[in-house]
This record gives C-alpha cells, structure tokens and sequence, in this order.
C-alpha cells in the first residue's frame, strides 16, 4: 500500500479563487464551512494535512442541499469521529463533510432510528435506558453512527449487521434513497454503499431485556477493553482485518514487530494490532509500520493482512471524485 503522487487530473482542479464563487458561496450558507482545516484535529491518530474544505451542515436539510450544490468533480469525504482514519500527510484536496450536527435518536417499542452523527455509545445509553438490547458493542466503539455503519462495526461477537433493517442514503447528487440492510452485501467490516454517497440515518430493530442487565454487558466490555487496548494514546483500533481463522494480532506479534517503531509511530506493546502515534508521528510513519508489517508477515506465513483503517491517500480521492463524476 504507497501513498501514489497526486492523480494529475485531480490536481488540475482550479484553485479556490477560479471555481464559481457561488457553491462555495451557498454551501457556507448552510453550515460552517472552514478552508484548510488540519485534518489531524479530527482523526483519533491525530496524524493528517489540511482538508481544502471542512464541512459542517447545519441540519439534515442542510447536507442535502449542500450535496445538491458541490460540483461533481469535487471529492467528497464523510467523516464520523475519525476514528478509522489515516489521511495523508498532504491531507485531502476536496471536501470533508461532517455530519456531527445530524445526531438524534429516537427510540420505538422495539427499534431505534438513529441519525448518521449520533455517537454510537450515545445510541448504546438510550438504548440500555429504554431496555432495548442487540446494539450494547456500541457504547466500547469511539465512532458515529455513519461511519459505524459504512465500516460494519463490531466487537464482542456483535456487529452493526445483526440489528441493521434500513439505511437512509444521500447520494451523490442529492436524491434521498432509503436501502434494506439486506441490499447492502455487507460483510466484515465492509458494507457496500453507493459510490459518492453518505449515510443520513439508519434504524436497527432490537430486543427487550431488563436495562440492568444491558447496562452490565456494557460495563463487562468496557473493563475487557481498557484491560487489553491501549486507550490513553492516539490510535485508529485494529490497523488491520483478521484474516480467516487467525488473529492479526498474533501474526504481527509472531513476526516480532510489537513494539516495532518507525518514526512517531510504533505497534503497541499492549495489542500489536494497534498503531500508537508517541506523540510526533506522521502518516509517512504509519504507512511504513503498516507496510512493513504486511511485507513481513506475507514472507514468514503467506498471509496478506488487509488494512482496517480506511487509507484517505491521493489515489483514494482521485478515486473518489472519479466516482462522483460518473
Ligand atoms: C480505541 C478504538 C477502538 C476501536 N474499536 C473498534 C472495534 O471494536 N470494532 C470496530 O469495528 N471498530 C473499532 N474501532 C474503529 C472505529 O471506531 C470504527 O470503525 C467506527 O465505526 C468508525 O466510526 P467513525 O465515525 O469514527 O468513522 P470515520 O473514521 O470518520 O470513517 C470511517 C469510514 O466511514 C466513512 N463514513 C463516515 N461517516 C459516514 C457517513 N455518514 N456516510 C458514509 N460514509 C461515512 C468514512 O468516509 C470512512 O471511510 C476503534 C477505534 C478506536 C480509536
């Protein structure tokens, strides 16, 4: 995995001061919307450039005018928490769009309707206090709701798909289509969204247990995992997929490599299927851990590890706008 050059058509985007003034404009009416923004203010490593374009809609009215307006051959990157996040170095030529102000969450009898930015450990609270259980991993993963939903979150034997009915979907050019989970192939740590499209809400049916007992699940995964991960520095969870039958972990600890540094970046002493940023560490760094480690790991068993962390490189956003255009 190589940070490519910039894809020479995307960087033959005009700058800011030649597009029409009026996207810019009206988007920045619906929402704050700020010009290189340090996108290492908005991914747990803590690592990343400036995004040309940081977006935050007002409300949901707000997104899907915005998606209406922003040319097509801008690239366009949700973020939740960012905490699956490894941008480049040289940051994101394109617009990130933020969807922390689409957070509520309204609870039925037997199901939860949940906007894309609601924190997914919010989701998990609510859900325990009306005693509706099925969704209680949430409250250990550190994202929201969109990003937990394009990413298939899960831990502790549950996964966003065991609850997951529907998904609301923007697409990329503005139209509001809502999707059956069943429509969206989703599998570990993957679900198949339309290209250039975003999560706005999602419900998920869920269970009736007494609250108490949900809210001692929750208590139980929360000690198993500040026992195991090591949560008091700057990371992304697992860097990488257990590939079938095996643990990341382990083939990174087998190869040698816990504790193994580069640069700021280092593979946790506490779980080798963490990358900790020690402080200075840049996206350089961590591609290199991360490269080395597949490299390594390939030649002493054959197994190629796939990345977890969603890679935002140049080749992504060039991907990304091509995407949109289509
Ligand atoms: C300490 C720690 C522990 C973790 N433990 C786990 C774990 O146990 N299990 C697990 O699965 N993950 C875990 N993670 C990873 C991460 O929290 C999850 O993948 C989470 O679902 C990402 O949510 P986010 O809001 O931070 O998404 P982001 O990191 O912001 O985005 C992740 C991906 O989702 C896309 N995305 C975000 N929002 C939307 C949207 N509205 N519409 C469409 N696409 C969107 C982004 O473009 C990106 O491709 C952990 C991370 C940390 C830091």
């Amino acid at each position: 995995m190589m940070l490519e050059p910039m894809n020479p058509a995307h960087s033959a985007l005009p700058p800011t001061t030649a597009l029409s003034e009026d996207w810019v404009g009206q988007i920045s009416a619906l929402g704050a919307l700020l010009e290189d923004e340090p996108m290492a203010r908005h991914t747990t490593l803590m690592v990343g450039g400036a995004a040309r374009w940081y977006f935050r809609p007002n409300n949901r009215d707000a997104a899907i005018a915005s998606m209406r307006l922003l040319p097509a051959h801008i690239p366009l990157l949700p973020l939740g928490r960012g905490s699956n996040m490894l941008i480049s170095d040289d940051g994101f030529d394109g617009l990130v769009i933020d969807l922390s102000e689409l957070n509520a969450i309204d609870v039925d009898a037997c199901s939860v309707t949940v906007e894309a930015g609601a924190r997914m450990s919010r989701v998990a609270r609510q859900c325990a206090e009306h005693g509706l259980s099925g969704c209680e991993f949430m409250a250990t993963v550190p994202g929201d709701m969109g990003g937990g939903i394009a990413m298939n979150a899960g831990c502790f034997a549950q996964q966003v798909s065991d609850t997951l009915s529907q998904v609301e979907v923007l697409l990329s050019h503005g139209d509001v289509q809502t999707f059956s989970a069943d429509a969206l192939n989703i599998s570990y740590r993957h679900t198949a969204l339309p290209a250039g499209s975003l999560v706005l809400s999602a419900t998920f049916d869920l269970h009736i247990d007494h609250p108490e007992q949900i809210r001692e699940r929750m208590r139980n995964m929360r000690m198993r995992r500040s026992a195991t991960q090591p949560l008091s520095q700057p990371n992304c969870g697992s860097v990488f997929k257990n590939p079938a039958g095996d643990h990341a972990a382990r083939l990174i600890e087998a190869a040698g490599l816990k504790g193994f540094t580069i640069g700021g970046a280092c593979f946790s002493k506490q779980h080798a299927n963490f990358i900790v940023n020690e402080g200075d560490a840049s996206c350089a760094d961590i591609v290199a851990l991360i490269e080395h480690a597949q490299h390594l790991v390939q030649q002493q068993t054959g197994i190629e590890l796939e990345p977890e962390v969603r890679v935002i490189s140049h080749s992504a956003q060039a991907m990304e706008a091509s995407q949109r255009e289509s």
